[in-house]
């Protein structure tokens, strides 16, 4: 078995993977195309299936103690009302866990501080990966090249690895929503830890941090590359009617701290998560929409299950076969579902189908409620000893 291995992107699936390999006793490379490393992206909400896969990284505590326990909250209507209640208590009782926010810089600051020194290298952008060998994996980057007898591809949705190794995959397709998200400047009295509002083809929603600021998320069914040139006028204008603190979360915000993106997805499912010594990983293999905050939860699942395959089996091809087999099903289901609770949530604009849904969501109780979250939260990591 061979042991050394370029991880491709330095996201959080790249990062928890370098992570991982490294403490499986492998030498790592991490190879990241932007100068400046730090996932700006707001902040993200992480589950125990995440969590989990952290702990087994020896980053759960760490992330544990930056972040903030969603307890409290729920699903609203624009008006106030609650469709469903959020009971953190009960999530920690069954899974050990609420679900924790953190900004992402802070998560991808723990990540990096956890890589074996001198593992990353900024500004290398790769731009071929072949396979040179039954063992061997060559990866270009400008005018330099790598070999290894393994090479990651944790480069996101936009993979260029994942084209070239899949070349007949459609590729990523834009989901119908566009998300305006950012983090407020100061501490804002939200009371919830946490809250999502629908209205009809819009959400409005918040993960409060441990600091008292939260970030607050909209979501709006419009044509892809849509723009505004004033987002934060634009915002107010669109939610002016929407229950507190949906104006008090934009009023606290910079406008040049404002992020837009289209939602993209890997609509189509891979064909296969390995091909020969290549893994892909996170995004690049299973892009899902966020409306079940499962993404990079996934990808850390990834992380850890293909560095104890790799602990594990007695070669890279079986534990190459192993990681692909444990984690394709899960991940792609979990998209899926990621999917449909989009078509169920903020997509859902016809009145009659939002009043259908608002009612069978007041009267579902709690716990089933609680059981349907839990769902995709419960996972057990394999261990890395
Ligand atoms: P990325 O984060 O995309 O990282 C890929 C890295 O590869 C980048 O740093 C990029 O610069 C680099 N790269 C690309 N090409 C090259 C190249 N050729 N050479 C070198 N480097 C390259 N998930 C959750 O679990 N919880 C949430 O609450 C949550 N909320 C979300 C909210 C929104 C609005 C969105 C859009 C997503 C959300 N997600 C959430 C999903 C989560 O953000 C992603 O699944 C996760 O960040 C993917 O990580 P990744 O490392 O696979 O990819």
């Amino acid at each position: 078995m061979g042991n050394t291995a370029v991880v491709v992107g330095g996201g959080i699936g790249g990062l928890a993977a370098a992570i991982g390999l490294h403490r499986i006793g492998w030498d790592v490379t991490i190879l990241e195309r932007s100068p400046v490393l730090e996932d700006a992206g707001a902040g993200i909400s992480l589950a125990a299936n995440g969590l989990r896969a952290l702990d087994e990284l020896g980053v759960g505590g760490a992330v544990r103690d930056a972040s903030r326990g969603q307890y409290t909250g729920g699903t609203r209507t624009p008006r106030g009302g609650w469709l469903t209640r959020m009971d953190g208590s009960a999530l920690e009782k069954a899974v050990g866990t609420p679900i924790m926010g953190i900004p992402r810089s802070t998560l991808h600051r723990l990540l990096r501080k956890h890589l074996p020194a001198g593992s990353l290298e900024v500004d290398t952008e790769v731009t071929a990966v072949e396979q040179v060998g039954p063992g061997t994996v060559r990866v270009d980057c400008g005018t330099t090249a790598l070999e290894a007898d393994l090479v990651v591809a944790a480069d996101g949705i936009g993979s260029a690895v994942r084209s070239r190794v899949l070349p007949g995959h459609p590729g990523p397709v834009y989901s119908g929503s566009t998300v305006l998200r950012a983090i407020t400047e100061h501490a804002v009295d939200v009371r919830a830890d946490f809250e999502l509002t629908w209205g009809r083809g819009a959400e409005f929603g918040h993960i409060a941090f441990l600091d008292g600021r939260a970030e607050w998320h909209a979501v709006l069914s419009l044509p892809a590359g849509t723009r505004f040139a004033d987002p934060l006028t634009e915002l107010r204008r669109r939610f002016r009617t929407w229950h507190d603190p949906v104006l008090a979360l934009l009023d606290a915000t910079r406008p040049e701290a404002v992020l837009h993106h289209d939602v993209n997805e890997l609509r189509a499912p891979l064909p296969a998560y390995t091909v020969g010594r290549i893994a892909l990983l996170g995004d690049a293999a299973h892009a899902m929409t966020p409306n079940l905050g499962q993404g990079a939860c996934q990808a850390l699942e990834d992380a850890v299950t293909l560095a104890a395959a790799l602990g594990a089996e007695s070669t890279v091809e079986a534990a190459l076969a192993r990681y692909d087999a444990e984690r394709r099903p899960r991940s792609q289901a979990v998209a899926g579902a990621a999917r449909q609770a989009g078509r169920m949530g903020q997509r859902l604009s016809h009145p009659l189908a939002v009043a259908l849904r608002n009612t069978a969501m007041r009267l579902t109780p709690s716990r089933a409620a609680t059981r349907m979250i839990l769902r995709h939260h419960v996972w057990v990591p394999p261990s890395l000893n």
